[in-house]
């Protein structure tokens, strides 16, 4: 892939508007494109909890100061980006997966690779999936994510030297009762670097002193550490800096209609504010 390009209801790949800097951004769950196969059980309003509405949007102006955003268009509860391959829940499938398995704490909880449980508890789908439909997903939506991610961030890489990656989330206000921390109001913003491994601890900092010095409260690795996307591209010893960040949902939207709420202006106009700051960091770090 080259320039700006879109693969219809998979991704796409927002190309620098100005000259390109060592920063990528992407948004695995704001993926709005309902595949006609999902045959999910729930109401499509309940489903749709599952996503970060709106992240992509929010981020948009990152492409004006050099950097490059690769958005899923795909929803999260289809296949889940931020999931290893392996983190797969047998009792999905209605008969065996042909490679190993290890699912992790988050297919225990319903939220792996596919989605078993919607976020309000219920079942996901009224039957077994057939393995053929996890692969076809995994195929036509998880792998070309990932390559389209992975060279980006490769070819950002051999120009810089360095390659800053933040992966974009939201998060709901409260913990739900299958979460980490259930009941609990969240921070404002929380920074996930698998507990300083994915990424110079110096940006992990740079980004909470930036977003508390514009009134947010920030967390850090409290409740979300960051999964599958850092930890495949934070190695910061290789000059590859991987940062999860997590925005509460309440600060730009209803929870319950997806609708954008009068905070939303405010937030997308200082995620431009962070970006600015974020193409003078990477730069001030590519020269010393
Ligand atoms: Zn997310």
């Amino acid at each position: 892939m080259s320039g700006s390009d879109e693969i219809p209801g998979v991704l796409r790949r927002h190309a620098p508007r100005a000259p390109a800097i060592a920063l990528v951004l992407d948004s695995p769950h704001s993926g709005e494109a309902y595949p006609d196969d999902f045959d999910h059980a729930p109401p499509r309003a309940i489903v749709r909890q599952a996503e970060d509405t709106h992240v992509a949007r929010l981020w948009r102006h990152a492409p004006a100061v050099g950097a490059t955003l690769v958005e899923a268009l795909f929803p999260r509860a289809y296949v889940d980006a931020n999931r290893s391959l392996a983190d797969i829940d047998p009792e999905l499938l209605d008969g065996p997966w042909p490679e190993p398995l290890v699912p992790s704490r988050k297919t225990a909880q319903g939220i792996g690779l596919v989605w078993r449980l919607a976020r309000d508890g219920s079942p996901m789908y009224a039957r077994r999936l057939r393995a053929e439909e996890v692969r076809a997903r995994i195929d036509r939506c998880w792998r070309p994510y990932h390559a389209a991610l992975d060279a980006t961030l490769d070819a950002i890489h051999r120009a810089h030297g360095a390659a800053w990656h933040i992966d974009c989330h939201s998060m709901p206000a409260v913990g739900d009762a299958r979460s980490d921390d259930p009941g609990r109001e969240r921070a404002d913003f929380v920074l996930g670097d698998r507990d300083g491994t994915t990424c110079a601890p110096s940006f992990t900092e740079f980004v909470a002193r930036t977003v508390r010095a514009m009134g947010y409260s920030v967390a850090i690795n409290d409740p979300y550490k960051g999964v599958e996307l850092v930890r495949r591209h934070g190695r910061p010893a290789e000059g590859r800096h991987s940062l999860q960040v997590e925005i509460k949902r309440t600060l730009y939207m209803d929870e319950a209609t997806l609708q954008p709420n009068a905070g939303y202006t405010r937030l997308e106009h200082d995620l431009g504010r962070l970006v600015e700051a974020l193409a003078a960091f990477v730069s001030d770090v590519a020269i010393r």
